[in-house]
């Protein structure tokens, strides 16, 4: 197996992979949408509310807010274990963060409460961005509110998920007939490629080598060919893997948990089998 980095960000992890089979670098991305975990805001006690907004409406909006979530991985409990304490409205350590937020309308002008306004228990487990706006208050409105964070995973809810993308796609293959492409005096796939992928060279049509990746597969440059000259197509079992985090957790922390995860899954499988007598 081949891999390179394309692209590392603090929020965004691009490889390429070679030699990978398809289905399980498709488990790998759908765990990690569906069953890494995150924290989010789950549970929220008003004490006052006298903005023009309803409680759930602004209930909604906090449990949208993505939380740090890299060091509550260690420290709570997994959303399996609080679901008893959850049902139960028993909002324990072991299994939540409080967050406390309170605001005032003021005389002079409308007041905006943001996700930087959530006071932590658990400096640990804090708003990702402080600019996410929560709700507008005017002269005497007033908010006072805890709310209550847990993990969970994106498949009980997408607020938990920790990709905003979690995607591959295929590496495409462009093959240009050069006896039969007219170049300079055509260029109509140049005009039309969405993603700037050929250029002209000495009045020959060329691909760029360094964009070859951004090409989509969407083929527009074959249907505006009108010699037939460009056949576009992907290579066997190379693929291109992109992460974007919400902020949650690094994108390479969220592949190496999705990994751990489905290897217990897979342990746990063997397991069975061995219970059931099926393999020893
Ligand atoms: S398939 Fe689409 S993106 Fe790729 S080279 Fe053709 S027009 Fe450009
Ligand atoms: S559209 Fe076809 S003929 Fe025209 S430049 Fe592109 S490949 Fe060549």
């Amino acid at each position: 197996m081949e891999i390179n980095v394309l692209e590392k960000t603090p929020l965004k992890l691009r490889l390429y992979i070679k030699d990978i089979p398809l289905h399980v670098l498709n488990s790998i991305r759908r765990v990690m949408i569906a069953e890494v975990p995150t924290m989010a805001i789950d549970s929220v006690v008003f004490t006052m509310n006298s903005s023009v907004f309803y409680d759930e409406y602004i209930a909604h909006r906090l449990g949208l807010v993505p939380l740090t979530s890299e060091k509550a991985l260690e420290k709570y409990k997994l959303p399996e274990e609080c679901r008893e304490a959850a049902d139960r409205g028993l909002f324990t350590e072991d299994c939540f963060v409080k967050l406390d937020l309170e605001g005032k309308g003021s005389e002079e002008g409308l007041v905006t409460l943001y996700s930087g306004d959530l006071k932590s228990s658990d400096p640990d487990v804090r708003p990702v961005y402080d600019k996410i706006p929560i709700v507008l208050l005017a002269n005497n409105q007033e908010i006072r509110l805890e709310a209550y964070a847990r993990l969970g995973r994106g498949k009980e809810h997408a607020k938990w998920s920790p990709v905003s993308v979690a995607a591959h796609k295929y590496v495409p293959l462009i093959h240009v007939r050069e006896e039969i492409c007219k170049g300079e005096e055509c260029k109509k796939c140049i005009e039309v490629c969405p993603k700037d992928i050929f250029e002209l060279k000495n009045g020959k049509l060329a691909i760029k080598q360094d964009k070859i990746l951004d090409c989509s597969l969407c083929r527009i440059c074959e249907e505006a060919c009108p010699y037939n000259a460009i056949k576009i197509n992907w290579k066997e079992n190379e693929y291109v893997l992109t992460i974007e985090s919400t902020g949650a957790l690094p994108p390479k922390k969220i592949l190496l948990e999705a990994i751990k995860i489905l290897e217990n899954k897979i342990d746990d499988f063997m397991e069975s089998l061995k219970k059931e007598g099926v393999v020893k």
